[in-house]
């Protein structure tokens, strides 16, 4: 099954220039959406993931099944201003500004094996941030996985440490 084809392209959403990869046309689809998760799956079934930590908003859909297909817990990385109690955060440059994420201080344990995963891989800014809290909290990256990558921006060279996993790659715009 080609999920490709279940990807839309909004060209200059949020900003011009920039070409949307919109999943809502695949996950609304019941059997593109269990194929999508199938392939994911297949990609960490062999790792031994203590929690899966995924990236607000759109990581969490396939977070949060990933983590319960793979026994593992579930930890949220949010906007500013979104997590109650006590976090850390990290500033990064996105493929259109910069922005900060946070994730509870209590989210990760001292050694606990995180599995990363995000809806897309642009430039890597977002993900990268992401590596750095976990590994400050003493989290062991075991793995990055992403639905889509947008091989053309070269993300994965900034992840060079880590597995990184990706079902959908897209070589140019
Ligand atoms: P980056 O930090 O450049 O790797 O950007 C990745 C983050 O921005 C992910 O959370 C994506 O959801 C979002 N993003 C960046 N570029 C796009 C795009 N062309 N289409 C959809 N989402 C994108």
């Amino acid at each position: 099954m080609d999920l490709k084809k279940f990807i839309r392209d909004i060209p200059d959403f949020p900003k011009k220039g920039i070409i949307f990869k919109d999943i809502t046309t695949l996950l609304k689809d019941k059997i593109a959406l269990k194929e999508a998760l199938e392939q994911l799956f297949s990609k960490v079934s062999g790792l031994n993931v203590d929690k899966v930590v995924a990236i607000e908003a759109r990581g969490f859909i396939f977070g949060s099944l990933l983590a319960e297909r793979l026994n593992a817990g579930f930890v949220p990385v949010r906007k500013p201003g979104k997590l109650p109690a006590e976090k850390i955060s990290e500033s990064y440059q996105l493929e259109y500004g910069i922005d900060s994420l946070e994730i509870h201080t209590d989210a990760i344990k001292k050694g606990d094996k995180v599995l990363i995963h995000d809806d897309l891989l642009a430039t890597g800014g977002t993900v990268q941030a992401v590596c750095k809290m976990v590994e400050k909290l003493g989290g062991e990256i075991i793995g990055i996985l992403f639905l889509i990558e947008l091989d053309f921006l070269k993300g994965r060279e900034k992840l060079k440490n880590y597995p990184v996993y990706t079902i959908i790659h897209y070589e140019s715009e």
